[in-house]
């Protein structure tokens, strides 16, 4: 019984080989035809571990044939400490044995799921004549968005804004490099950075209610993609900002919970995405409407990167053996798994 493992080297080798336009497009459609058939989902919102510092979340779901999960952590003081404020890995299972066959990174793969998920709730929610996009927050997921939006979106202008300087030169020097099309304009503030923009995406990490947006800010027909918010105690928009827009959420019983609709009350009207993809609930209703995709990260999207990953492992010859689950002749002898390491077993006899 095999165990794959893909490490981030192997990930790296996928977007190597497919190209990030090409990955990014077929993740959405992975992610598409998976919130499609929402309803054969077994569905919980993630568990969380809080601290006064961060969370660390586990992110399951499965159905018929499949089951997975996200470990998945959120520290926003981390890059102070020189390491990442969102780390991941996750695991997919055979739902009639239980047994594992992929062990798989998750961290570059949550930013570009969380690009794709972004871009797929935009193609039924951003007025389809949208160009250009603030980007406020240039930290990890910030490269991951902006090209996501531009390579299958249409987006040609991004105005970026981050409190830290060092962290907009990445990414203007990223995208440089990256997407030599897309124009990238720095602005001195979040108010200049939004101002005019068709559709508005925020990715910051800070552990409060912060208000990068105010309805001051917000014009008619802007799309905003909030990203950024998603645990209790930690938004970006403030409150007249989620009340004047039309708010759209991935799984309604956590969104409620981390997402920027936790400020409101809990009859506060949202649409679940998958709604609004089977066309039973609509998306933008028109040019002038104000609309917000709350993302706060659901599991389903986690299974759909994973199912992703390992079909273009399969294609691309990549993975190893993880060796995390034992290979044995009689399933019943657990034991004798232990003479395989007789060395071992004279130490300790001795
Ligand atoms: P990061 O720490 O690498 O980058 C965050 C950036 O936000 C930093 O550069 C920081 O300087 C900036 N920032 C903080 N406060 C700001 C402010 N007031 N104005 C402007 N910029 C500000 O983190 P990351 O990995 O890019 O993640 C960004 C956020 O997205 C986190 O909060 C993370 O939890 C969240 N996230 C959400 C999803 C989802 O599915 N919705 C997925 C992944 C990450």
């Amino acid at each position: 019984m095999a165990m794959t493992q893909l490490t981030t080297q192997d990930l790296t080798r996928i977007v190597a080989a497919q190209g990030l336009p090409t990955l990014l497009a077929r993740l959405v459609d992975y992610l598409e035809a998976d919130f499609r058939r929402w309803p054969e989902f077994d569905k919980s919102a993630r568990t969380a571990a809080h601290s006064d510092v961060g969370v660390i979340e586990l992110m399951p779901i499965s159905d018929a044939s499949d089951f997975s999960f996200k470990y998945v952590n959120g520290h926003p003081g981390n890059t102070r400490l020189g390491l990442s404020t969102v780390v991941a890995f996750g695991v997919l299972a055979d739902m009639r044995t239980g047994m594992p066959s992929l062990i798989s990174e998750l961290t570059l793969t949550t930013a570009l799921r969380t690009a794709a998920t972004s871009v797929m709730a935009a193609k039924v929610l951003a007025r389809k004549d949208s160009r250009s996009m603030a980007l406020v927050g240039n930290g990890a997921q910030s490269e991951f968005q902006a090209l996501a939006f531009h390579h299958l979106l249409g987006i040609d202008e991004v105005r970026v804004y981050d409190v830290d300087p060092a962290a907009t030169d990445k990414l203007v020097r990223n995208l440089a490099a990256a997407a030599p099309a897309l124009r990238v304009v720095r602005s001195a503030s979040i108010a200049q950075a939004v101002r005019g923009a068709d559709i508005v995406t925020t990715v910051t990490a800070d552990k409060a209610n912060a208000d990068i947006l105010t309805p001051e800010m917000i014009e008619p027909g802007m799309h905003i993609n909030g990203v950024g918010g998603d645990c209790p105690g930690k938004t970006e928009l403030a409150t007249g900002v989620v009340a004047m827009a039309s708010v759209f959420v991935e799984f309604e019983p956590q969104s409620r919970i981390e997402g920027e609709v936790q400020q409101m009350a809990a009859d506060f009207p949202v649409t679940e995405l998958w709604r609004v993809l089977t066309v039973q609930a609509a998306g933008r209703r028109n040019a002038a409407e104000v609309t917000l995709f709350d993302s706060v990260g659901f599991a389903l999207e986690d299974y759909s990167a994973l199912r992703l990953v390992r079909d273009c492992a399969i294609e691309l010859g990549l993975g190893h053996e993880a060796g995390l689950i034992p290979d044995l002749r009689d399933p019943k002898d657990l034991f004798g798994e232990l003479a395989a390491a007789p060395a071992i077993a004279r130490l300790k006899a001795a």
